[in-house]
């Protein structure tokens, strides 16, 4: 599951947002001092922060500043959440090393969207010619997946969502993730949908049982072994 950092020291609004990511599938983490932001990054390394303009004890300036300065934890996107008349410091924060901001008060739909376009920025990197995980090998030029130098067969979707998979070995990723990763945001498409997909994946792959390639996670999603 995607883990988004909340920085944020009005009750209402932790409120808010962590309804409101949680029903998107995201598991949230909050901080609502300025004192205890570095130590709870550091810890549950999330994949992205929302981070309050202004904050008791240190400001999300300062903090963003110091999240760039740090080394295992510098490439984590930062959404900035600066309250209205706050203009001015917009692009100071952004010089900062925030990636994007909202300004208070925000659309809900609005900061979603954003979010998961900074988290596609992320993960989306430039492809590579091939991946290869364990027994597997994709190869983008020949748009072609080889399982143990025998090329196999299969659709578009479960291409994707093999891509996915292996991009993130050992990852569990969840059905809400594998559908906005292969689906997109747009498509209403039911998490039922990703097991169908995988069923078919599997197939393609020739999975025997008791010698797995993709790993259930009973509530939680998929993995990919390495
Ligand atoms: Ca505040």
């Amino acid at each position: 599951m995607t883990k988004v950092l909340i920085v944020e020291d009005e009750p209402g609004l932790v409120t808010l947002l962590k309804y409101n990511l949680e029903k998107q599938g995201y598991e949230t983490v909050v901080a609502m001092d300025g004192k205890v932001v570095m130590q709870t990054v550091e810890t549950e390394h999330p994949e992205l922060i929302l981070m309050d303009w202004m904050l008791p004890n240190m400001s999300g300036i300062d903090l963003c500043r110091e999240i760039r300065q740090t080394h295992d934890i510098k490439h984590i996107p930062i959404i900035m959440l600066t309250a209205r008349g706050e203009e001015a410091d917009k692009v100071r924060g952004l010089s900062y090393g925030a990636d994007d901001y909202m300004t208070k008060p925000f659309s809900v739909p609005e900061l979603i969207a954003r979010i998961q376009a900074l988290l596609r920025r992320v993960v989306f990197k430039p492809l590579p010619k091939a991946l290869e995980v364990g027994r597997l090998v994709m190869d983008f030029d020949k748009k072609q997946v080889y399982k143990e130098g025998q090329p196999i067969d299969m659709g578009p979707t479960e291409f994707r969502l093999l891509q996915v998979l292996m991009e993130h070995p050992e990852k569990v990723i969840s059905r809400a993730e594998l559908l906005k990763l292969v689906w997109g945001d747009m498509v209403h498409v039911e998490e039922r949908t990703v097991d169908v997909h995988i069923k078919r994946l599997r197939k393609c792959l020739q999975e025997q049982e008791g010698d797995e390639i993709i790993r259930t996670v009973r509530s939680g999603g998929y993995a990919l072994k390495g």
